[in-house]
């Protein structure tokens, strides 16, 4: 075995990944618009807030696709801002990647940058403060 032979790169997805993760994540959301996270005991709980009773930048975040599933966008805002707010710019990216794949290229590579990173994670840490200030309008922050 040659140990200076080039690691065969994958050219993308297959069609399998994508129908298993496509179905899975349909499921998912059947689950989710079927059932109310506020009520079923088959959803996980959030291992921090069970520990602290403080909201983490995810608490709600079910409970706001639940929501958003219904229609009820103030309510899902309500619940988790950051998620709902993420949901355009990761409709258009995924929309876009779906379009150059059906278009024949192959699938685009995640582009990542380290400052993106570093701002995604500021952002989450200040939203996971700030939602568990205990005055207006912070209280508008933490999942009702
Ligand atoms: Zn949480």
């Amino acid at each position: 075995m040659n140990a200076t032979a080039p690691i065969r790169q994958s050219g993308g997805f297959t069609r399998a990944t994508v129908a298993f993760f496509g179905f899975g994540l349909l499921g998912a959301f059947m689950l989710l618009f079927r059932y109310d996270p506020a009520g079923q005991p088959f959803y996980p709980l959030c291992v921090f807030h069970l520990a602290t009773g403080l909201n983490c930048p995810g608490c709600g975040a079910l409970r706001s696709l639940h929501q958003l599933f219904h229609g009820q966008l103030v309510a899902a805002l309500r619940c988790n801002a950051p998620l709902i707010l993420s949901l355009p710019p990761l409709a258009f990216f995924s929309a876009r990647a779906f379009a150059r794949r059906l278009a024949g290229r192959p699938w685009p590579r995640p582009v990542v940058r380290p400052a993106w990173i570093v701002v995604l994670v500021g952002v989450l840490l200040l939203f996971g403060i700030l939602r568990n200030l205990p005055f207006p309008p912070f209280i508008y922050l933490s999942p009702p």
